[in-house]
């Protein structure tokens, strides 16, 4: 067996002392004589697993008591949905803030269900996020949406947009859990699982109690925050094992102390491969410094025709997921918190090589 760099966007690498642990784990839980996957989400046995990761998950985030943490389904995408139906609440507008195709996604979505008002966008040409003295941002509003951190760009908030008594509501799915962040100042933080929390299939969505209970009128129940957190987000049948892995690896963080440390690691990671692409004429990340994201890097090549065979011999390196998404091209490295330095320095050193060769 051998394991990879995977630098994948997601679904992305996952740590692999908890693959193992899943794999040790996977034919007998804990004396169950069966696998979570067959487990009964009423039993015993996965109620304790469910509870267990959202414990986990709260102290992870120091997430306040007065929030409610929703283990749903339907991807990030779904609550693009979510958000205006649940939040409107008789409010005709929301303000939302476009910085990537994350965010366009988003609006467009919104579009569905109200008048979305521009709060601020990455000026024209340039891979930036907007000032926080240029937001628009309207106190009648619904709400202000925006994506912390855009996966595709590499665009990265680096600062909380402050909304005063407007609820503010985050995309964090390609940076939740990345380093501390303050709950208190959202009012909804909403990530798909597959980057940085554990397989494809679980959405995590944290919402402050007041915001739940006013849904759009024909709003269907699935849909509906008060039906799930009443339920415990087991209205209907959740995904059990996506669940059990997100807490595997809610585990794995609070043994490596946590996302003080995490962020530490992760900036580092970050650093280290941004100062590679800077010192080099051979690549280029487009993103203006202050915004370049921790967590997804895309760079380009000087010369494009060597993608191919840059993707090509990274893979014979055990590098490997490399191609930047198809809107923007070049190459991404996604490096979430299952990525290790170990890989960051080897595709590095790949890149350096790969630079002496080609260049
Ligand atoms: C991946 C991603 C999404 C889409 O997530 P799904 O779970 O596939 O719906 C939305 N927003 C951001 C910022 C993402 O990175």
């Amino acid at each position: 067996m051998s394991r990879v760099y995977n630098f994948s966007a997601g679904p992305a690498a996952l740590p692999e002392e908890v693959l193992r642990q899943a794999q040790e784990e996977m034919l007998d839980w804990h004396g169950a004589g069966m696998s979570v996957m067959e487990m009964s989400h009423r039993g015993r046995e996965f109620l304790s697993i469910a509870e267990q990761a959202e414990a986990d998950l709260r102290e992870l985030m120091g997430i306040p008591d007065d929030y409610r943490v929703l283990f749903l389904q339907g991807g990030a995408s779904s609550q693009f949905a979510m958000v205006p139906m649940n939040l409107l609440q008789g409010k005709g507008s929301a303000d939302y803030i476009n910085t990537g195709s994350w965010s366009k996604k988003a609006i467009a979505e919104a579009k569905r269900y109200c008048e979305v008002k521009i709060a601020g966008a990455s000026p024209e040409g340039v891979l930036a996020v907007p000032a926080a003295e240029d937001l628009q941002l309207d106190p009648a509003a619904a709400y202000v949406h925006y994506t912390p951190n855009e996966t595709i760009q590499g665009v990265e908030f680096p600062y909380v947009p402050e909304t005063g008594d407007v609820p503010l509501v985050a995309d964090f799915s390609s940076t939740i859990l990345s380093r501390p962040v303050e709950v208190s100042k959202y009012g909804i933080i909403y990530a798909g699982a597959q980057k940085n929390i554990g397989p494809a299939g679980l959405t995590v969505v944290i919402v402050r109690s007041d915001l739940i209970g006013e849904p759009l009128p024909g709003t269907p129940t699935m849909f509906n925050y008060a039906t799930m957190a009443e339920a415990g987000s087991m209205y209907n049948t959740p995904p059990t094992y996506a669940w059990y892995l997100a807490g595997l690896v809610f585990q794995w963080l609070k043994r490596n102390g946590g996302l003080e440390v995490m962020a530490v690691v992760n900036e580092r990671k970050a650093e280290s491969l941004y100062a590679a692409i800077d010192g080099s004429d051979f690549y280029h990340n487009p993103v203006e410094p202050a915004c370049r994201s921790w967590m997804n890097v895309p760079f380009t090549l000087a010369d494009p025709e060597l993608d191919a065979t840059f993707l090509a011999e990274a893979k014979e390196a055990g590098l490997v997921t490399l191609k930047g998404h198809r809107s923007v091209g070049g190459m991404r490295a996604s490096i979430y918190n299952a990525m290790p330095e170990e890989g960051v320095q080897a595709l590095i050193q790949f890149m350096a090589e790969f630079e002496r060769r080609h260049g």
